[in-house]
């Protein structure tokens, strides 16, 4: 695990909270799956309502999270993600979506951003790589969703450059955290899909598949949209390699719940 994220444990619940935005008051965090009140197959802490879980049991895991990181969980925000790369500006009018309206209207959407106070911006994962950004000039915050899909779609530039458009954030002053997901020790695919990505970023192995580096590709994507890459924080988590503490869509298969990021201005 990078040095620069610190592990928050209240209860048998656990999160991996990046110092670098905590440093300057904003709240964030990602999930593990340890704790909360989920049982059976995807027992612990799941955020998921789509995923064969009890309701009630859901939206207690949401209300321990919000008391965990220290938001309001009435002004939660959640969208409906689709592995696409809309991204959708948040108001006061969205809060609650996803969790207490739990159909979301904010539908094919896998990035969210927001300039204002408190509301918590809500990203699902279980092995897809999370995203969240903070621009400390123009107090704006984003968190986005890029599976390998999103990250071919390149998901994570086309949130900065959204910040840079609709808030007037300058990239370099943009602070981004990559969250717990699969690493390239684990992420292997087919040719096909090696090929969606630069060479540089693939290793191909012995059984003719190639192994993808999602962590280096979303970074350097970032990068190639202004942001320093000093300012770009990758936890070091793998999700497939830590099964034991987080949600794995390809370890655990239908049976897998949600971790989120979760990142909100105080
Ligand atoms: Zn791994």
């Amino acid at each position: 695990m990078n040095s620069e994220f610190k592990v928050l444990e209240k209860d048998e619940r656990s999160y991996l909270v990046a110092e670098p935005f905590e440093k300057l008051g904003v709240i964030n965090g990602f999930s593990r799956r340890l704790g909360g009140v989920s049982s059976g197959k995807i027992s612990g802490l799941n955020f998921g309502f789509r995923v064969g879980d009890d309701s009630d049991a859901v939206l207690e895991n949401y209300r321990l999270l919000a008391e965990d990181l220290g938001f309001d969980i009435r002004r939660g925000v959640c969208a409906r993600q689709m592995h696409t790369d809309n991204i959708r500006i948040v108001t006061e009018n969205d809060c609650g979506k996803g969790i207490f309206q739990q159909e979301s209207d904010i539908r094919d959407t896998d990035g969210l951003i927001t300039n204002q106070r408190g509301i918590a911006l809500i990203i699902f994962s279980a092995d897809c790589v999370p995203l969240l950004f903070y621009d400390p000039i123009k107090q704006v915050v984003a968190a986005s969703h890029a599976g390998w899909r999103g990250t071919v779609k390149q998901i994570g530039g086309k949130t900065v450059r959204l910040m840079k458009e609709k808030f007037g954030s300058d990239p370099k002053d943009i602070i981004a955290a990559i969250g717990p997901s699969i690493g390239k020790c684990c992420f292997e695919v087919d040719r096909d899909t090696a090929s969606l990505f630069d060479e540089k970023y693939c290793v191909s192995k012995p059984n003719g598949k190639f192994h993808v580096d999602l962590w280096s590709v979303n970074r350097d994507n970032l990068v190639s949209e202004g942001l320093e890459p000093i300012n770009i924080y990758i936890s070091d988590e793998c999700t497939i390699c830590n099964s034991d503490k987080y949600y794995s869509y390809r370890v655990h298969k239908e049976k897998t719940g949600r971790q989120v990021a979760v990142i909100a201005l105080p």
